[in-house]
């Protein structure tokens, strides 16, 4: 039996090595695959399959991309969620005794990419990792391009998936158990990372000895591990120093305002619902930022937004001062304008992949901030000045760059031309003999030219001969006798050398190779003096950061009329004229309608928000949210002035169609939502219940929302807005002394309905359903048929609450009648119990019980015929009337 040749067995044991990933393995100008691996990268890229011998197997299955297309290739792969292992050959193969040595130099994986189109500038790239130890469990991410390092620990694993959600990360790791249970909760939502499970048997040492003792005596165990594991992962795939992770920054899940992943898909905060984009999203609105760097914190504060006042009034007092000054924010857009993304500058210095223009790029960058700070000085702003009072503008570092490199380096240190002149002494020399010899050269043509007489003699240069004299076939005669060398012959010339133009291009080639070599090397002791400076720069990119981000919201809180909010002390709410920020930006003819929002503890914490279809309802109880969040992210708010308290989580239970999760049916969805939110909202929390108990009949959804609504405004005590089709849910402000109902205004005339988006106290009285029907366009049959049903229905409906109120009235008159005379307490019980069935029958939608009296009958005869869309309202009031009367 033949074995495999001594290539595919080095193959194979690098192989071995990559693990689950696809295994690019160098041979001369190309990246080839075999086995597994060619059959899946030639289906994936579409590549052709062929194979070679090389063992045991006829042919094995191979195919390959050319190296210098390989990146656009392996960016394909990471897409479609693979990992790639890149093999290079890592010896001269001129110099290598046998089979050239191979090396795996990295693992590229979707949540490690340091460049590419994969990278998008203004979202961090984020590798997460989850991990448990006996006390609790633990959530860590790291961005590698900026070397942003967080974690945090969680008391249950199923928080785990709201930190997921902050974050969104491209790629998760941990341990099996906790994958397989975040991927469960997870499954639904679009954007799925490439998840990779940490086995026990996996090297983990403790990363203690990375980071300073500091930062690490903080960590709980869980912690500790989820990082160690993160860096294991983080050097096993990079194989290389990761010194640009220099601090594990560390947070607490309840310093930030808490939301669930729902929550935050369903305010729009990052990105919409629909097309999952930036556009038409909070962030999107608030995105004036000029910087890359900025942009990323801006959405890391929104993701995030605070709850210690402090913090907030910071910010806040910042975006005034440069809300009210126009020039000073234009200074400031215009210093970040020159600001390149200095975090992954650096990230890229530190890591060794940054080429010169990097480094030119930081040289500049750094050349603003001095500008920078004294705009933030001269601000006004504390805030402002505060952080720029801290900052190091790191301009040695800009000299460093300043003196040694060029203005515009070529792209790749190889070519040269790289170091400034009168920098090294020895490049110096170097440069001149280059150039001298070169001057010599130009000069020989025409010397040769009046020496030999020959006037189209040419002195030229190729790679294979170097340089050459030439001369026609027809002047050969002219030449001088012994000095010409013949070197090479064409078609209708000779090509010739000279000792003395041999000499001086030997003295040209060792010049430019040594200056190659020098210049390389002056390059990688300036980016090394520069990486050891990585704290310095990474702070400084913070700030700058920080300022774009204050610029930023201060830029569109005065392009679209935001107010300051003030923080409340007590608790209390107090929104005048809110707007909904994005539905007022994307509505062209500024016709969005503000509404006031006051719900105070002591009164009205609770609204109860009854309307049509289409009335604004929806709009109006996010816009409460988003002005919330707003305000805690330390931005000016879409109101004319508000008083809002810090809220510690806010829940939205939104009733819509396309929250299918894991097969659950919506409704089971619903009430596994409305669970955590009785379990974990406070009277500090904000909660939003868009139509609760849809998923089930009437009478159970009706009873679902009223026993809810009551248990958060007995026991949880915190701020709600509920909006129900349910209008027989307004009767509970009778009951319930915090809960106002309100409604959307409507107007009436003839057969039009106009939405007016006007909240107003009181309950609606309908829905206005078929209406809605009609505008979207359904047959006229459809509608007509509809409304006459509906009249149906309504009578039916009306005539049992008649009897129900009979009934009730008697259940009253026994129990008076039992109070009057303890000696006959049985006959309350039997009609109570009667009057119960009633309401249950009523409760589960089900018209038809019971059987409706003649005098109803004909009621609903008459209910049937009426032609209500022809009749005006005063008709329609009269026709009522009778009815009544009949009753
Ligand atoms: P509902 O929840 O009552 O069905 P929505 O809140 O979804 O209604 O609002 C329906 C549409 O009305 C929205 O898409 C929006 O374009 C418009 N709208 C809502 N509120 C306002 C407002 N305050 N001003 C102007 N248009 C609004």
């Amino acid at each position: 039996m033949t074995k495999y040749t001594p290539m595919m067995q080095q193959y194979l044991s690098i192989k071995a090595e990559a693990g689950d990933a696809l295994l690019f393995f160098r041979l001369g100008d190309f990246y080839e695959m075999f086995f597994e691996d060619a059959i899946v990268a030639s289906r994936e890229l579409e590549l052709t399959l062929t194979g070679r011998g090389g063992g045991p197997e006829e042919r094995i299955p191979m195919c390959g991309v050319p190296y210098h297309s390989a990146e656009s290739y392996i960016a394909r792969l990471i897409d479609k969620g693979f990992k790639v292992a890149i093999c290079e050959q890592v010896e001269n193969p001129d110099e290598a005794k046998g089979i050239v040595r191979r090396e795996i130099v990295k693992i590229v994986t979707p949540g490690t990419v340091m460049e590419g189109k994969r990278l998008q500038e203004g979202i961090n790239n984020y590798i997460a990792c989850l991990a448990s130890s006996g006390e609790g469990f633990a959530f860590a991410a790291c961005d590698l391009s900026t070397g942003e390092l967080y974690v945090t620990a969680t008391e249950a694993s199923n928080l785990l998936v709201d930190e997921l959600s902050v974050y969104s990360p491209s790629e998760v790791i941990g341990e099996e158990a906790l994958l397989d249970e975040v991927k469960t909760a997870l499954r639904g939502n679009a954007k799925n990372p490439l998840f990779t499970e940490w086995k026990e048997a996996d090297p983990v040492s403790d990363a203690g000895s990375f980071f300073g003792e500091e930062d690490w005596s903080e960590l709980g165990q869980a912690e500790r591990r989820a990082v160690s594991i993160l860096m294991a992962y983080l050097s096993q795939t990079q194989k290389r120093a990761l010194a640009h992770i220099t601090a594990i920054r560390r947070y607490e899940t309840n310093q930030f305002m808490i939301m669930d992943p729902f929550t935050r898909r369903n305010l729009e905060l990052v990105e919409t619902v629909r097309e999952r984009t930036k556009k038409g999203s909070l962030l999107w609105l608030l995105d004036q930022t000029v910087t890359s760097m900025g942009a990323r914190m801006l959405r890391r504060w929104i993701e995030k937004p605070l709850i210690a006042r402090g913090p907030i009034e910071e910010r806040l007092e910042a975006v005034e001062e440069l809300h009210n000054q126009v020039i000073v924010r234009e200074d400031l857009r215009s210093a970040l304008k020159e600001v390149y993304d200095l975090e992954r500058l650096v990230g890229r210095i530190c890591y060794g992949n940054a080429n010169g223009r990097d480094l030119v790029a930081l040289q500049h960058s750094l050349r603003q901030v001095p500008a920078l700070r004294e705009v933030c000085v001269h601000s006004g702003s504390a805030t402002l000045n505060k952080l720029v009072g801290k900052m190091d503008d790191c301009q040695d570092i800009r000299q460093w760059i300043e003196e040694a490199l060029v203005e515009e380096p070529p792209v790749s240190v190889r070519d040269g031309g790289l170091i400034r002149d009168g920098y090294h002494e020895y490049l110096d020399q170097l440069r001149s003999a280059d150039r001298n010899g070169k001057q010599w050269i130009a000069e020989l043509e025409q010397q040769e030219r009046e020496n030999t007489g020959i006037k189209s003699l040419k002195v030229g240069y190729n790679k294979v001969f170097g340089y050459y004299i030439e001369v026609t076939r027809s002047n050969l005669a002219s030449i001088p006798e012994g000095r010409y060398e013949r070197k090479q012959t064409l078609a209708n010339a000779e090509r010739f050398i000279t000792p003395e133009l041999k000499e001086k291009e030997a003295l040209i080639l060792e010049a430019q190779e040594k200056i190659v070599v020098i210049e390389y090397d002056l390059f990688q002791q300036l980016r090394e003096r520069i990486a050891a400076q990585i704290e310095r720069l990474q702070s400084l990119a913070e700030i700058v950061a920080n300022v774009d981000v204050l610029q930023s919201l201060a830029t569109v809180a005065a392009e679209r009329r935001f107010c300051r909010p003030v923080l409340a002390e007590d608790g209390d709410m107090t929104i005048r004229e809110g707007r909904h920020p994005v539905v007022e930006a994307v509505l062209e003819d500024h016709s969005f309608v503000a509404n006031d929002t006051g719900m105070k503890m002591e009164e009205g914490r609770i609204m109860l928000i009854t309307g049509p279809n289409m009335a604004g309802k929806s709009t109006y109880m996010r816009q409460v949210a988003i002005i919330t969040i707003m305000a805690q992210i330390g931005s000016f708010i879409p109101a004319e002035s508000a008083t809002i308290p810090l809220i510690d989580r806010i829940f939205t239970r939104i009733g819509a169609a396309d929250d299918l999760i894991g097969g659950q049916s919506t409704f089971m969805v619903e009430m596994m939502d409305i669970q955590v939110m009785t379990e974990k909202a406070t009277e500090r929390s904000l909660v939003i219940i868009d139509e609760l108990g849809r998923g089930t009949s009437t009478g159970e959804g009706m009873a679902i929302a009223q026993a809810v609504i009551e248990y958060l405004h007995n026991e949880t005590g915190c701020k709600t807005l509920v909006s129900t089709h349910f209008h027989e849910l307004a009767h509970l402000d009778d009951s319930l002394p915090h809960l106002r109902n309100y409604c959307m205004a409507v107007k009436e005339s003839g057969q039009q309905v106009t939405f007016l988006r006007k909240l107003i106290p009181g309950a609606a009285s309908t829905s206005y359903g078929i209406y809605c029907a009609k505008i979207a366009g359904l047959p006229e049959s459809i509608i007509e048929r509809s409304y006459t049903l509906l009249s149906g229905f309504e009578a039916r409906a009306s005539v049992q609450q008649a009897e129900e109120e009979a009934a009730a009235s008697a259940v009253q008159l026994s129990f008076f009648a039992a109070e009057a005379s303890a000696a006959e307490p049985k006959t309350a019980a039997p009609q109570r119990a009667s009057s119960r069935t009633n309401a249950a029958a009523k409760h589960d939608g089900d018209y038809s019980a019971g059987p409706p009296s003649s005098k109803a009958e004909q009621i609903a005869e008459q209910l049937k015929n009426a032609d209500l869309i022809n009749m005006t309202p005063l008709q329609a009031m009269n026709f009522l009337y009778e009815l009544k009367q009949k009753c």
